[in-house]
């Protein structure tokens, strides 16, 4: 089926965008991969579409002035995926967005449309949370910055306003002893959405012990889902076997999953103390004082 008429506008500065899109029937447009399907099949048929292409500022990705990475939001998923620096210091978000659909989806589709789309079965919110970004949004009223778990509100839900573009996300600077692993399970086939996904950031001591870490959820819950008690969980530890099972069984009492096409509810909360585990147990092989 072909698209819907629409009007196309391409505005030169955030400002001039947030105008366009405060006025109803207007939404931003950037890699098109969500807004162009839902279009298509009449579910979504907004009259105007203001594409983010003429602000090639969004799609910077540089060092920050604070010593961590400035990701812009129209810097397309795959762009982030082979940066050498994302690889070096964040590989948590290379792996993760390694797994996202398939390399052709990944060159079209942007950050900022992933994490505007705010499905709550997205790959990339649970690496960015476990990685500790924030999330820029401009409007022309201003800028503000938000710790990026708190724009995740709930289903589809974010804390994005009418007229706000998302500008990027800031990673802070890369700790000195970290491992991570994003384990993601599909139901179908290795290049699906996910049943779940388990994202995994530890810290370490130079004694070789766990200093803390972040586990986060996806398409386990309405919205990203980060297990609470994980860092005294395993803080002073090895991430042996005993601590791994300890977060999955926090994992387990906190969670209340949604059931999907993926996985039923009773599954995904059946599965997901065990994907918890696996996910801690790979993390913590990849520790640097195991390599050596
Ligand atoms: C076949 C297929 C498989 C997929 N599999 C996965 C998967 O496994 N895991 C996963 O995480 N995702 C998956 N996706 C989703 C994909 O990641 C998203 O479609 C994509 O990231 C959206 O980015 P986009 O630039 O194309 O956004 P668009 O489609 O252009 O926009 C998406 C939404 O965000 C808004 N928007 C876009 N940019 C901004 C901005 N800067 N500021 C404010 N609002 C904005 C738009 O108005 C729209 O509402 C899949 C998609 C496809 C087509």
């Amino acid at each position: 089926m072909g698209l819907p008429p629409f009007e196309l506008l391409a505005p030169g500065s955030v400002e001039e965008a947030s105008r366009l899109i405060a006025e109803e029937g207007a939404v931003p447009l950037a890699g098109g991969t969500a807004i162009v399907p839902l279009m298509r099949q009449r579910l979504f048929v907004p009259a105007r579409l203001v594409s983010l292409h003429r602000l090639p500022a969004l799609a910077e990705i540089s060092p920050s002035n604070g010593g961590g990475l400035w990701v812009g939001a129209m810097a397309s998923l795959r762009a982030v995926e082979t940066h050498p620096l994302v690889r070096e210091d964040y590989p948590l978000l290379a792996e993760t967005l390694g797994q996202v659909a398939n390399v052709r989806v990944r060159g079209s589709a942007t950050l900022g449309g992933n994490l505007a789309h705010g499905d709550y079965r997205l790959d990339p919110p649970a690496a960015l949370i476990a990685l500790g970004a924030q999330i820029r949004l401009g409007s022309a009223r201003g800028v503000r910055v938000l710790p990026i778990e708190d724009f995740f509100l709930g289903f589809f839900e974010t804390a994005k306003a009418a007229d706000e573009i998302l500008l990027g996300v800031e990673l802070p600077p890369p700790a000195p002893r970290t491992s991570s692993h994003y384990l993601k399970f599909t139901a179908h086939a290795s290049a699906d959405w996910p049943c779940v996904g388990v994202a995994v950031h530890l810290r370490w001591e130079a004694s070789g012990r766990c200093e803390g870490g972040r586990v986060v959820l996806t398409a386990a819950a309405s919205k990203p889902f980060e297990v609470r008690g994980v860092e005294e969980a395993l803080r002073g530890t090895l991430v042996s076997e005993a601590a791994a099972q300890k977060a999955g069984e926090l994992a387990a009492e906190q969670l209340d999953p949604i059931g999907d096409a993926s996985g039923s509810a009773w599954y995904k909360r059946e599965i997901a103390p065990a994907l918890v585990r696996r996910a801690l147990i790979e993390a913590a092989r990849r520790a640097p004082w195991r390599a050596g």
